[in-house]
């Protein structure tokens, strides 16, 4: 039985193209990029060249990337840099309910060492209230953080307009861009913001590496101190090879993106329909139609999420409950619950997130096999009686 993978967007199969750029950058090419001799020269190269290749993909300049170890570093660098800088402006920080436990914990942690956090809800679309973000401005506001793309529903935030809101108030602008960078265009400019992270194994690189833009003039404190690297934005002797496959892993996602996008937002509104149709009592979660091209997530009353990837499991099929860092906890998805879902029915929803190697077919298969799981479950659920 061949696997069929759906949960890209928990992470990716490194593209062999990647992995082959890569491999030059452990045994032959391994010189530390800080010192002066050739060996170095060529390792010092790669990593300015994926620098250019990340910089220009998002409208950047170069000097605006630091390379940081994935997308959870990235935004903790992001949070803490701003708050630490900023601290003599103000101690507010305004972020929304539903984004990556990365920026969320971080904010916690925040909240725990002096600073105030305001979480700006969502609709039942999970799209950020754009009025209750501009009324909880404040003038000891300093930084606002909303995700590009969330990772568990697929709702494409306002992004631009929410970096005009806070332009005019003179605000510092995050955005997690690690579910849509490599998907969906994204440009630092159009986007109007001042920090932006990606995460190269969200789009078929290397798990371990990713990158924080950050807008030339941005005051940011580091978060690690030691060596020079990164223009003194973070100590550590650079991930060579893991900086190489992120700039490739950026080429091919670039060539790719539009088409690939069209075909997957086909794929899946396809799947939608047909799940919808076939399953009585289910819905779909997020945005009709701002969502990521890749995302479906669905909630079956009266069973529970992880019973369903189980049944799944013994077809081949891999699927999500939501995030896969709240896959091992009791607690229903936060994101879920903000969209306005019971309890039951957010312990309930399933995740297909779609690949660039995802056919027709194995998406039909899931279409014949799931509704028959759904109704062996419900018949052995006390929750549900219909
Ligand atoms: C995966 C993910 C992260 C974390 O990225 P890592 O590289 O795994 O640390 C952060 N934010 C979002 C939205 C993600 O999907």
């Amino acid at each position: 039985m061949k696997s069929i993978y759906l949960d890209h967007a928990a992470t990716c199969p490194t593209d062999p193209k990647v992995v082959e750029a890569m491999l030059p950058y452990f045994s032959d090419h391994y010189g530390n990029p800080s010192s002066i001799y050739s060996l170095s020269r060529t390792t010092r190269n790669a990593i300015e060249n994926a620098r250019t290749i990340l910089a220009s993909a998002i409208g950047a300049d170069p000097k605006e990337i630091v390379f940081t170890s994935g997308g959870s570093e990235s935004d903790n660098f992001a949070i803490k840099g701003i708050a630490h800088a900023l601290k003599d402006k103000g101690n507010h920080i305004i972020t929304s309910q539903i984004e990556h436990h990365a920026v969320l914990y971080t904010c916690k942690f925040l909240e725990k060492n002096g600073y105030d956090v305001t979480y700006v809800p969502v609709d039942e679309h999970g799209t950020i209230k754009l009025d209750e973000l501009e009324k909880a401005i404040r003038p000891d506001t300093i930084l606002i953080t909303v995700m590009h793309a969330n990772n568990e529903i697929g709702t494409i935030q306002p992004i631009r307009q929410i970096g005009e809101i806070a332009k005019k108030h003179g605000i510092k602008f995050h955005t997690d861009a690690v579910q849509t960078f490599g998907h969906i265009p994204v440009n630092a400019n159009d986007l109007n913001v001042d920090l932006l992270s990606i995460s190269a194994h969200k789009f078929y690189g290397p798990k371990g590496v990713g990158a924080l833009y950050i807008r030339k003039g941005t005051k940011i404190t580091p978060q690690s101190h030691g060596g020079d690297q990164e223009r003194r934005r973070r100590a550590s002797t650079e991930n060579v090879p893991g900086i190489v496959g992120l700039g490739k892993a950026v080429e091919i996602a670039t060539e790719s993106m539009a088409d690939e996008a069209d075909r997957q937002t086909k794929l899946r509104n396809d799947f939608i329909k047909a799940i919808l149709e076939k399953i009585p009592d289910s819905r779909l979660n997020g945005h009709p139609v701002d969502r990521l091209p890749n995302n479906i997530n669905i909630s079956f009353e009266g069973i529970e999420g992880e019973s369903i990837l189980l049944n799944l499991d013994m077809y081949g099929i891999a699927a999500s409950t939501g995030s896969a860092c709240s896959s091992s906890s009791l607690e229903p998805s936060h994101v879920l619950l903000s969209i306005g879902l019971t309890h039951e029915l957010a312990h309930g929803s399933v995740r297909f997130s779609l690949g660039k190697h995802t056919t027709r077919e194995e998406l039909d298969r899931v279409v014949d096999i799931l509704p028959g799981i759904i109704q062996k479950l419900r018949a052995m659920s006390p929750l549900y009686n219909k």
